[in-house]
């Protein structure tokens, strides 16, 4: 059996990092991994729109 990786090219998976966002806004609450999250910062909130920060992520163990 071959494990195909998805995603980003280059890097060995090491960076699965996942994040908690609650949203301070909309107080909407999801589970996203790294690229999400830049996405996330960079464009805002899925669910409302609004501007998110670094704190509103915290690293899920
Ligand atoms: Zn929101």
């Amino acid at each position: 059996m071959r494990l195909v990786t998805i995603g980003s090219s280059g890097k060995m998976g090491s960076d699965r990092s996942r994040y908690e966002f609650e949203c301070s806004h909309c107080s909407e609450q999801t589970v996203v991994d790294a690229p999400v999250q830049e996405q996330l910062l960079g464009r805002g909130c899925i669910f409302c729109g609004r501007d998110v920060s670094e704190q509103d992520f915290e690293l899920d163990r």
